[in-house]
This record gives C-alpha cells, sequence and structure tokens, in this order.
C-alpha cells in the first residue's frame, strides 16, 4: 500500500454546484451569466482539472492575473479568462487580446495603459471601482472619465462591464453589502454591472448582476457561519482522506507528539495518520478537532507534525490499522476544521500543497 492521504475530488459536486450558482444568476431582473472562478490552483482542487470540468458548462472562467491564465491556456483551455487582479505590465495588454484574457483593470494608470496600446486584436476590459473595500478599483469620482476613456478605445470591445467587490458580503446583518451595491448602481447605471462573490450570490439578491463571480462555493463549501438555506445545498467537492498507520495505547499521564501538549487522562488508544502540515492539514489544529475515524467523530491528540497527526481513538470502538480517516469532506466540513484552527476554510483549502496526491471522480461522463 503506498502512502493512503489523498484528497478525493468529485467533479459531479463541482458541476452540481456551478450549477446553483447559475439558477440564483438568473433569478430575479438580470439574466446574469455565471464566471466560474478558478485561481489559486482552483482554490487548492487543481486549476486544470477543474476548469476542464466547467468549460463546457461556463462562458468563462476567472483567474488572478495572466501567469495563471497562461498555464490554462498552453494545457488546451479555450474559454475567455477574466484576470480578477488585472495587469502588472503593459506588455501583458497584447497577451490579453491575443489569448482573450479579461482584465479587470482597476487602477487609474492600468485603464491609461490600454488607452494607449494598440494590441493586433480587439480587447475585452471589466473597469473596477472602490465602492469601499478600499484595496483596489478606481474612485467613483474617477469613473466617468476613465470609463468614456476605455469605451472611447478602438481596440476595446464595448459594453465595458463595470465591477466592485464587497468587504463583508458573508456577514448577512452587515448592510455594508447594501451600501456598496447602492453606491456601484447610483454611478454606473445602465451599465452591465459585475458585483457577487459567493456569499452576495448566495444571500444578497439585490448584488446579482449581468455577471456574477462565484468562486468557493462552487468547492462546496458555504461561505457564511450560520446555516443558509442556499448554502446548504452545495455539495463538497474535497473529501481530503487517509488511513490509520498505526495504533498504540499509552497509560495516564503519558503525553503525544512535540511539546507534549496533550496527555493522557486515563489509559487512552492513540491512532497515528500519516497526514500532516506537509500535506495542508493546518498545524494551527488545536488539541480536540474532531477527525473521523471509520465514521465517528475523534479528537485531534498533540501538535499536527508535518506527516502525521494522532487522534485519541479511546471512545470509538476497535480501530485497526488501515481504517478510514476523514479529514474534512462530506462527512466533516472544512468550516469545522478551520473554526478549531483558528483560519478560513477559504485558507485550508486553498493551501493544499502539491505534494498531496489529487484524485478526480466523476459517475458522470459530460
Ligand atoms: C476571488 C474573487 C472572487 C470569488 O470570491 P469567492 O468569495 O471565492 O466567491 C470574486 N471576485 C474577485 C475580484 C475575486 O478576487
Amino acid at each position: 500500500m503506498s502512502r493512503p492521504s489523498i484528497a478525493v475530488i468529485d467533479l459531479d459536486a463541482l458541476r452540481a454546484n456551478y450549477r446553483l450558482a447559475c439558477e440564483l444568476s438568473r433569478q430575479g431582473g438580470v439574466q446574469g451569466q455565471t464566471l466560474a472562478v478558478v485561481k489559486a490552483n482552483a482554490y487548492g482542487h487543481g486549476a486544470l482539472e477543474v476548469a476542464r470540468a466547467l468549460e463546457p458548462l461556463a462562458p468563462a472562467l476567472g483567474v488572478a492575473c495572466c501567469d495563471e491564465a497562461l498555464a490554462l491556456r498552453e494545457a488546451g483551455i479555450t474559454a475567455p479568462l477574466v484576470l480578477l487582479e488585472g495587469i502588472f505590465s503593459a506588455d501583458e495588454i497584447e497577451l490579453c487580446a491575443h489569448h482573450d484574457f479579461w482584465p479587470m483593470v482597476g487602477e487609474a494608470s492600468q485603464v491609461e495603459g490600454i488607452a494607449q496600446a494598440r494590441p493586433r486584436s480587439p480587447l475585452r476590459v471589466w473597469l473596477k471601482v472602490d465602492t469601499g473595500m478600499h484595496r483596489l478599483g478606481i474612485l467613483p469620482e474617477e469613473f466617468p472619465h476613465l470609463h468614456r476613456l476605455l469605451a472611447e478605445c478602438p481596440h476595446v470591445v464595448n459594453p465595458v462591464v463595470v465591477a466592485t467587490h464587497f468587504a463583508s458580503a458573508d456577514e448577512l446583518d452587515n448592510d455594508y453589502t447594501s451600501l456598496q451595491i447602492e453606491r456601484l448602481k447610483a454611478l454606473a447605471a445602465g451599465h452591465p454591472l459585475s458585483m457577487a462573490n459567493s456569499p452576495a450570490l448566495l444571500a444578497w439578491p439585490q448584488s446579482r448582476g449581468h455577471w456574477n463571480r462565484p468562486g468557493f462555493m462552487l468547492y462546496g463549501s458555504s461561505p457564511f457561519t450560520a446555516p443558509h438555506p442556499q448554502a446548504d445545498r452545495l455539495r463538497p467537492v474535497m473529501h481530503f482522506k487517509s488511513r490509520v498507520m498505526a495504533v498504540r495505547e499509552i497509560a495516564a499521564g503519558e503525553a503525544v507528539g512535540y511539546g507534549e501538549t496533550w496527555r493522557a487522562r486515563r489509559t487512552s488508544r492513540i491512532a497515528t495518520i500519516p497526514v500532516g502540515y506537509g500535506d495542508g492539514y493546518p498545524r494551527t489544529a488545536a488539541n480536540g478537532t474532531p477527525v473521523l475515524v471509520n465514521g465517528h467523530i475523534a479528537p485531534l491528540a498533540g501538535r499536527v507534525s508535518m506527516d502525521l497527526i494522532t487522534v485519541d481513538v479511546t471512545d470509538i470502538g476497535p480501530v485497526a490499522v488501515g481504517d478510514e480517516v476523514e479529514l474534512w469532506g462530506p462527512g466533516l466540513t472544512v468550516n469545522l476544521v478551520a473554526a478549531h484552527a483558528a483560519t478560513s476554510p477559504y485558507e485550508l483549502l486553498t493551501r493544499i500543497p502539491a505534494r498531496l496526491k489529487r484524485v478526480y471522480q466523476s459517475a458522470i461522463s459530460t
């Protein structure tokens, strides 16, 4: 048997989640299109495989930058690719035009660079406005001038999509999202708009526009901390699993792992699993973080090592070498593990390293 720690990626669940995003995009007034965001190696799921699975369904895919887009193009992905972080230098403008990359630009200098460029093919551009995130985006007062500059370029395809990004759409009782929506709608009425990320698409119907931009929800976890009727329809895509490698009994008073951070209060059975922070299991996961062993919840006992974790299986019946372990997936949400690791589920998924083998599964051929 080879090392049993793997991430099984359920491409049927991925497609079902994308279809839910499309269903939400089509509700309400506008017939919104749904960009499938696959940046950061598709939030750790493998950008190429995810792009291949979604390309037949999605009118365009979203990545962070030209390098991510080029890697997908060179591997044969032909869908338009939106560059969510825009461009970093003038030479990327020609690349965008040539490869059908659509940069989302949010700095006056980028807009001016595009206006001065003369790419050999027409260029699609999204113009990002800062409505309150204060990270990227042109200022509202710059909008009329910079929008006109783009729209009047002979090489820019009209209409230009006007976008913004939300600071707090995952907070369902925080009205800042409404304020950001109102600001963009007041500024850019009549233009095609793109606002919604995953939490907004799920929970803020007024944010839906001509293009919606879900990422995280495609991978099947809820962006919210509380239950939500739409988010509860998502199906987890990643099943991060392993098998028990060793089981030992230790006496009361003995400690487990680096730094002796967990100490047995009774005679305890400890199962050792060959997975660690080198595989993307968070080192910050505290003692007591739930791990599923044979379908039963058992608490993490001792510090997460690079290649191993240890779990207290005293209370879950017989456990033997080779038994099934789930770190997160259909039986245990990544959100719960993230809460025990003092981080966000976005980070846990995105940090899955190349070392962890990903296995792609689909029962449906498309
Ligand atoms: C990453 C990103 C998204 C997707 O956000 P999720 O919360 O993962 O849905 C949307 N828009 C922009 C600009 C992004 O950078």
